[in-house]
């Protein structure tokens, strides 16, 4: 499916949100690194998709109505053997919600320099605005963020890479190697053109995006679709 069907399609379902398998899904089509992924509804599937990506994968509960998926135990980390795939897989089928429920079976991300939050959102004056952070406990007590309004160049890209606080953290602090910034300025850039190309699209939440000194990985996506009309 091209991106925008994928889209498209979740409209016309009057659907409010795209489940994290469908946005990585997206954003993959507009050439966006994301962790490789399948969706499994039974445990055979599960255990023959965590084959194929290699061990140690990660498992996370799909329904469309969990937007918190840590909030209620629906992100098991580092699996690393077939009995686990099984056991994980009927622990998450467990959990509670009122949509279809799958597995997302994906690859573990290795440990990055830094865990970036990259988002959209409207705003009522100036629609599309793009907004960058450091993620974690950063972002959530310091409010340690950039905002710009959509369409940006490289130029504010990297003016927003530049302006928050903890850009220390990417530019080799304490001895850890400086992260791959090129690759940054590319996602933001990409993810303004998102924002702007796609009208269905109200909100946007990347977070968080791992990166390193040669490249980035998205680890988990949030798109929540217009519903005005
Ligand atoms: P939530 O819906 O709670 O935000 P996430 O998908 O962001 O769930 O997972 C929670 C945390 O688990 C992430 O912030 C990240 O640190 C870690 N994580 C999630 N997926 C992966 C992955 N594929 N590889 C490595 N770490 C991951
Ligand atoms: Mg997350």
């Amino acid at each position: 499916m091209v991106g925008s069907e994928i889209i498209q399609n979740a409209v016309a379902q009057k659907r409010t949100a795209l489940t994290e398998y469908e946005a990585k899904e997206f954003l993959e089509t507009l050439g966006l690194p994301v962790t490789k992924q399948a969706l499994a509804d039974t445990k055979d599937a599960a255990v023959i998709a965590a084959k194929k990506i290699g061990f140690p994968i990660v498992m996370k509960l799909m329904a469309e109505d969990i937007v918190h998926k840590s909030d209620v135990g629906a992100v098991k980390l580092d699996i690393k053997s077939e009995p686990e795939v099984v056991a994980t897989f009927e622990e998450l089928m467990k959990i509670p919600s009122n949509s279809k429920k799958q597995v997302s079976i994906q690859e573990m991300a290795s440990k990055p320099i830094a865990e970036l939050i990259v988002g959209t959102l409207q705003d009522p004056q100036f629609g599309p605005a793009i907004m960058f952070g450091i993620g974690g406990i950063l972002v959530e007590i310091m409010k340690d963020v950039s905002f710009r309004i959509c369409p940006i160049t490289e130029f504010d890209a990297d003016e927003m890479i530049h302006e928050i606080k903890a850009f220390k953290l990417l530019d080799g602090f304490r001895g850890s190697p400086k992260a791959d910034l090129n690759a940054l300025v590319s996602l933001l850039k990409t993810v303004s053109e998102i924002s702007m190309d796609n009208l269905d699209v109200d909100q946007m939440d990347l977070n968080p995006v791992f990166i390193y000194e040669n490249g980035i990985k998205i680890v988990d996506a949030r798109i929540i679709l217009r519903t005005t009309n």
